[in-house]
């Protein structure tokens, strides 16, 4: 080697110290700001005297912390479709056994990392045969979460990546869902960010939390969405060419037969963004810019995706009418939903669009044909309507006050045909409030709460319920048959 590039190498290696000598003072400058502007004056005075930070930089005003934060952020939600855990290394115990089985389960190798972090046993078995056994260190685990936001989980120590349980796949996270920041998209004009900023408050970031057997009956309607949404977003691979996804299913039956219910359900299975949006809403709020606020709608779709947009309602906005009466904001808005509709079937985006409708043959024939899957949730069936019963009128309730119920629920099945699930919620409530009258006239007489007798309710019969029956008529019985010809003609099941 020669004197001068000996003399080059030393340079480069003077110019790499420099700059990273340079990098850390920027980082402390950095948080020393973000220390003063959270009124933390004292630690950034410890701060700054500990690791010398000149006072007189100052941060400029395009550049803190939670920017770069939120940028680094979108740069991984971008990346790997999932955004960052801060994490912090804390110790924890796992049996030896578990580590044993994790390792057969894993079927690798030890890593050096782990090496360091194991005790590792060496032992010879009955037959002499060399085993390994493995301890991790110490224990204690702590969960603990950042007021950012961010939520800090223990790192397992012997480094192996957590393998998700299924419900962990499937459902949302525990404390909700983490949106992008919006900052991540550019060059839009405020309008658009205000109508953006509108809908985002429509998507769900909390887990409705319904179970698929939370909802009574609808056997099929519940295995036709497993396949239709659920499905495709957990095993995407298997997912492709003729098996593509649907983008656009119709859920349409008899008012209160469950379709909400349904759609609450996928969203708590599925991780996509969940906007919930009520299309009588677009219409009635957005009068005019309706259907600027469908455009957003489904750039954030994409913007969030994978995404799921539940429109209920969607005859509200994509009903025929005939051309001559109907109003100019109404077509632009059909017309921008078909435009949108025809985006998503001819993409590869993972937007997903879920729409229910109470008048199905009331929908404009261009928007049902790019709803390519149309589910019927029908009335509930005589087992069904048995359950509803048991359910919401189970022999005992362990409530203030107790309720017991003697009911011949196989009776009150059959003589309930017609009635939809809210309806039957309905009737059992009527049962329920027409027993607590009783206690209230008994209340009523008493001005001291603190002389209030032992409330109890009477038992509740199958009479009882009959005579509520009687108070409240289905309210769809007359167009079932309305529902089975339609589908006849244009539903998928
Ligand atoms: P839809 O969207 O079809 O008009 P919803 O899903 O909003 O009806 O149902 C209204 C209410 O009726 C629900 O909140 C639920 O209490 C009850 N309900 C309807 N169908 C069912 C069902 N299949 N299982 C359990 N509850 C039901």
């Amino acid at each position: 080697m020669t004197f001068s590039s000996i003399k080059i190498s030393h340079q480069i290696r003077e110019f790499e110290e420099k700059n990273a000598i340079e990098k850390k003072k920027h980082i402390l400058s950095l948080i020393s700001g973000y220390l003063k502007d959270e009124g933390l004056f004292q630690t950034a005075k410890c701060l700054s005297i500990e690791a010398s930070v000149v006072n007189s930089y100052e941060v400029c005003d395009n550049i803190d912390l939670p920017t770069i934060l939120r940028e680094y952020e979108s740069y991984y939600y971008a990346r790997f479709q999932k955004y960052p855990k801060i994490c912090k290394k804390v110790e924890f115990s796992v049996k030896e056994k578990d580590v044993n089985i994790s390792r057969k389960k894993n079927g690798r190798k030890i890593t050096s990392r782990e090496a360091t972090d194991c005790i590792v046993n060496n032992v010879k078995d009955s037959q002499g045969n060399k085993n390994l056994t493995y301890e991790v260190k110490e224990v204690k685990s702590v969960h603990d979460e950042l007021s950012a936001g961010l939520t800090v989980q223990p790192v397992n120590l012997n480094n192996t990546p957590k393998v998700k349980t299924s419900n962990e796949c499937e459902d949302f996270e525990e404390n909700g869902k983490f949106l992008k920041p919006l900052d991540g998209i550019n060059g839009f004009c405020s309008e658009w960010k205000e109508f953006a900023e509108c809908i985002s408050k429509e998507i769900c970031v909390r887990n409705p939390n319904v179970q698929w057997n939370d909802i009574i009956g609808l056997q099929e309607a519940k295995k036709l969405l497993k396949e239709a949404v659920v499905y495709p977003i957990k095993y995407p691979e298997l997912f492709s060419g003729i098996l593509a996804p649907w983008k656009g299913l119709l859920l349409y039956g008899p008012p209160g037969t469950g379709k909400t219910l349904l759609a609450k359900a996928v969203a708590t299975k599925c991780k996509t963004t969940f906007f919930n949006i009520s299309a009588s809403s677009i219409v009635s709020k957005w009068r005019g810019d309706s259907e600027k606020l469908v455009r957003v709608l489904f750039e954030l779709a994409r913007y969030h995706a994978p995404s799921t947009i539940f429109l209920d309602e969607i005859d509200a906005v994509a009903s025929h009418r005939d051309g001559s009466g109907e109003h100019e904001g109404s077509k632009r808005l059909k017309a921008e939903l078909l435009i949108q509709l025809d985006g998503l079937l001819h993409s590869n985006d993972k937007v997903f669009l879920l729409a229910t409708s109470n008048l199905p043959w009331e929908l404009d024939t261009a928007i049902l044909r790019r709803l390519e899957k149309r589910i019927l949730v029908d009335l509930p069936s005589p087992d069904a309507r048995k359950c509803m019963f048991q359910h919401y009128l189970p022999p005992v309730t362990l409530n203030t006050p107790n309720l017991e119920c003697d009911l011949n629920y196989n009776h009150l099945a059959q003589i309930t045909e017609g009635y939809s699930g809210s309806d039957i919620k309905l009737v059992c409530k009527e049962t329920v409030m027409e027993a607590m009258r009783s206690v209230f006239s008994v209340l009523e007489n008493y001005d001291d709460e603190a002389s209030f007798p032992k409330l109890e309710l009477k038992k509740i019969i199958t009479d009882d319920v009959e005579q509520a029956l009687k108070r409240t008529k289905p309210s769809a019985a007359h167009v079932e048959i309305k529902y089975k010809k339609w589908q006849k003609e244009f539903g998928s099941v």
